[in-house]
C-alpha cells in the first residue's frame, strides 16, 4: 500500500513559543493535535508517516507528548550542528525522542544544500552528521532528509555509500510514484493548511493534490536555471 510522508518543521502557536516560529512552516498545537486524531482514526495509521526536519526544540516540547498520547510514532530529521544551540533540541532532548520510540534520522551538519558542495565537504557532512546521532542515541542512522530537498544522483550514491538507506526530498506525492525506491517523497505541511485541504493531501486526491505537484514541476525549471541562492529567494516569494 502507498505510504504518505508528512513533513513537519515545528509546533508553535506564536512568536512567544519555544523554539524558532517560522511563519510558513510553524503550525500552531490545536492544529498539530487535529491532524494527529485525524491519523490515528484511520484504518492504518502507519501508512501516514509524520517527519520533523531541522531539530526544533518544539519537536520535544510540544510534538512529542501529542505523539505519545495517540501512541503515533514519528521520524525526526535532526540536523546535527544545529544540536545544543538556543531554541533547537539538545543532546538529552535527541536521547529522549530515541527512548519514546521514535526514529531519528540525519539532516547535514551544517544543513548547507548538499548539490552546492565539492564532493570533500558533501562526504564529511553525510558521515559527521550520521556520527554524531549515533553517538547520542546508541542507534543506528539510516535515514536523511536533504536539506532544502535538493539532491541527485551524485548525493544519492554518496549516501548509499556512506550507509543511509532512505533519503527523504520534498516532491510531493506518496510513495509509490517514485521509480527511484530510495528517493522518499514528502508533502510539506505548512501553517495555512486547513484541516480538508491536509485530507486530501493525506489521501492524495481531489485539487489539492493536483496543485501540489504542479507548484512543484513549476519550481523545478527555475531552480535548475537560477541556482540555489537566487531560486531561495524566488521560492520565498511564492510561499
Ligand atoms: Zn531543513
Amino acid at each position: 500500500m502507498r505510504r504518505m510522508h508528512l513533513m513537519y518543521h515545528g509546533i508553535h502557536d506564536g512568536t512567544s513559543s519555544p523554539g524558532h516560529f517560522d511563519p510558513v512552516y510553524s503550525i500552531t498545537r490545536q492544529r498539530f493535535a487535529r491532524q494527529l486524531d485525524w491519523i490515528a482514526n484511520r484504518e492504518h495509521p502507519n501508512l501516514f508517516h509524520i517527519t520533523f526536519d531541522d531539530g526544533d526544540v518544539s519537536n520535544v516540547t510540544a510534538a512529542l507528548p501529542m505523539l505519545v498520547e495517540r501512541g503515533l510514532h514519528a521520524t525526526f530529521f535532526i540536523t546535527s550542528g544545529f544540536i545544543d544551540r538556543p531554541g533547537m533540541l539538545r543532546r538529552s532532548n535527541v536521547r529522549a525522542l530515541a527512548d519514546a520510540g521514535m526514529h531519528i534520522g540525519a539532516h547535514g551538519m551544517s544543513h548547507g544544500f548538499l548539490e552546492d558542495m565539492d564532493v570533500e565537504t558533501l562526504r564529511r557532512e553525510l558521515h559527521d552528521s550520521k556520527a554524531v546521532l549515533e553517538d547520542i542515541t546508541g542507534n543506528a542512522v539510516d535515514a536523511m532528509a536533504l536539506p532544502g530537498g535538493r539532491g541527485g544522483a551524485r548525493e544519492l550514491d554518496e549516501a548509499l555509500a556512506c550507509g543511509y538507506r532512505d533519503l527523504y526530498g520534498s516532491r510531493p506525492g506518496p510513495d509509490e510514484d517514485d521509480p527511484q525506491p530510495r528517493w522518499r517523497n514528502r508533502i510539506a505541511i505548512t501553517r495555512e493548511l486547513g484541516d480538508a485541504k491536509f485530507a486530501a493531501l493525506a489521501n492524495w486526491s481531489g485539487p489539492a493534490a493536483h496543485w501540489a505537484r504542479l507548484r512543484h514541476g513549476a519550481l523545478a525549471v527555475p531552480k535548475r536555471m537560477l541556482g540555489n541562492a537566487r531560486y531561495q529567494r524566488l521560492r520565498a516569494a511564492l510561499t
